[in-house]
C-alpha cells in the first residue's frame, strides 16, 4: 500500500524508507505536489494534522507529516512551532540559535526539549504521534553534524550535544526517531 510522507525533504524520505517495508512511502514530488503546505498553525500537532489534510484533500491519498519543535522551558517552550524561522523568514540556523542563547543569556534554567507530532491519515482515520527528548541548552556550540539547533542541545544523560553525534547515534535517541518508532509499529500492526 502506498502512503505519502508530506515532505519534500528526499533524506527524511529515504531514512523512513529504510525502516518501513510494508508499504510503499512517497514523497510530495512523486504525488505531484511541488508546493509549499502553508504551516498556518499555533502548535506542532496542528501544523503536522495541516499538512496532512492537505495532500488526503488534494491527492486523495493516505498520509503522514511531521512538524517539529525545540521548546524551551525558560522561554515559555519558545521557540516551538517557530522553531524554523525563530529568527525571521530566512530560516537563518545560527541567527536562530544567536537569538535563543541571548534570550535565554539571564536564566538560570537550561532545560529544553525536542518534541515531534507525527499525523496520520489512514483509510478515513486519524492518528497522532508524538516523540520526545529531554535535554538541555549550552551557550557554546559544539559539532558539526546535523542541524538547526543540534550544536547547542545536550540530551539527558549524556555530555556531548546532537550536533557531535553520528545520525545513527542521534536517531536512537532523539524527538524525530522516537515519533517514527511508533508510526512505524504502529503500520506494521496493521499490515
Ligand atoms: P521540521 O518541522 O522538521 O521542519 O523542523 C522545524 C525546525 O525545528 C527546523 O527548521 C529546525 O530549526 C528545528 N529542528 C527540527 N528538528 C531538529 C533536530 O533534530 N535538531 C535540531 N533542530 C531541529
Amino acid at each position: 500500500m502506498k502512503i505519502c510522507f508530506a515532505t519534500h525533504n528526499e533524506n527524511k524520505l529515504r531514512e523512513i524508507n529504510e525502516i518501513i517495508s510494508d508499504y510503499d512511502i512517497v514523497g510530495l514530488n512523486e504525488i505531484g505536489c511541488t508546493e509549499e503546505i502553508p504551516e498556518t498553525g499555533t502548535t506542532l500537532s496542528e501544523n503536522s494534522k495541516i499538512k496532512a489534510d492537505f495532500v488526503t484533500a488534494n491527492y486523495s491519498i493516505s498520509c503522514f507529516a511531521d512538524d517539529t519543535g525545540l521548546e524551551v522551558e525558560a522561554l515559555n517552550g519558545e521557540p516551538g512551532v517557530y522553531s524554523a524561522r525563530y529568527a525571521g523568514n530566512e530560516r537563518d540556523n545560527l541567527a536562530n540559535i544567536n537569538l535563543l542563547l541571548k534570550k535565554l543569556e539571564t536564566h538560570s534554567n537550561k532545560s529544553a526539549r525536542f518534541r515531534t507530532m507525527i499525523t496520520l491519515n489512514l483509510e478515513g482515520e486519524t492518528y497522532q504521534f508524538e516523540g520526545i527528548v529531554n535535554g538541555a541548552i549550552v551557550s557554546e556550540l559544539k559539532g558539526e553534524k546535523g542541524f538547526g539547533y543540534d550544536p547547542i542541545f545536550i540530551p539527558e544523560g549524556y555530555n556531548r550535544t546532537f550536533a557531535e553525534m553520528s545520525s545513527e547515534e542521534k536517531n536512537a535517541i532523539s524527538h524525530r526517531g522516537r515519533a517514527v518508532a511508533k508510526l512505524v509499529q504502529f503500520l506494521e500492526n496493521k499490515a
